[in-house]
């Protein structure tokens, strides 16, 4: 329901999921950079399906965290 303001959200540029290498160049969001000491920074991307459990897992956590029932935005 959410989906489209959620993905609005994000920047889009094709490029490889990071659990999902098999399906090859779709458009994915940058969702976090690694910082490995030997090999520097790796660009974490998702696409859009993984971006919406992201942000479902996030949302969860929140909520079950914080206990106030604010929306968001
Ligand atoms: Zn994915």
């Amino acid at each position: 329901m959410e989906r489209q303001r959620i993905l609005k959200l994000y920047e889009w540029t094709t490029g490889i999921c990071f659990r999902h290498p098999g399906k090859g160049a779709v458009p994915t969001a940058l969702v976090a950079v690694l910082i490995l000491p030997d090999d520097g920074d790796h660009e974490v991307r998702a696409c859009t399906n993984c971006v919406i459990t992201l942000e479902d897992m996030k949302r969860e956590m929140g909520s079950r965290s914080a206990g106030n029932c604010q929306p968001a935005e």
